[in-house]
């Protein structure tokens, strides 16, 4: 797949990337944040919301494990995971998340997505001293084969 790498000065920068991320993303894509406590995650997650037209506001779905935010522009829904406290892949296919007809991001999800999904967009945040972030993207599988528009900044 697709390998991309950006420097994310800020907040605002990084919930720009996700706007951006948000418009390219389609039913069926599946997303998958990490980086630690903090990183960026739910921020970037707020920007993908926006970019997919979203209604509400998206938070952190810690303590219900996944939230879906229906589309107000006839887009898919964002299901926004927080795989935190999930022990196992086996815990997160028992949420039976609508993967076909939504845009799913999953906070912590590595380690966690494998089989759900015949393609992934791995996201992963690096904090830096200086508070900017370092963002890699990396897509496996056909859906992310040569989308550059998708990971292009
Ligand atoms: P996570 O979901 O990974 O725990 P959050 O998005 O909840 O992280 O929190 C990230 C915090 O870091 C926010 O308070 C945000 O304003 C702040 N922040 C500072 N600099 C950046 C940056 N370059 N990118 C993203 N967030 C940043
Ligand atoms: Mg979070």
């Amino acid at each position: 797949g697709v390998t991309l790498r950006i420097d994310v000065p800020d907040a605002d920068a990084m919930h720009g990337f996700g706007v951006r991320l948000g418009r390219a993303l389609r039913a069926g894509d599946l997303v998958v944040l990490t980086g630690p406590l903090g990183a960026g995650k739910t921020t970037l997650t707020r920007g993908i919301g926006e970019g997919l037209g979203v209604r509400g506001p998206v938070s952190s779905p810690t303590f219900v494990l996944a939230r879906t935010h229906p589309s107000l522009v006839d887009g898919p829904p964002l299901v926004h995971v927080d795989a935190y406290r999930l022990g196992s892949p086996a815990e997160l296919d028992d949420l039976d998340l609508d993967l076909e007809r939504s845009a799913v991001v999953v906070e912590w999800g590595a380690g966690m997505v494998d089989g759900m999904a015949e393609s992934v967009l791995e996201v992963r945040i690096d904090r830096r001293d200086d508070d900017t972030r370092h963002v890699e993207l990396e897509g496996t599988g056909p859906r992310w084969v040569d989308d550059q528009q998708v990971l292009a900044p």
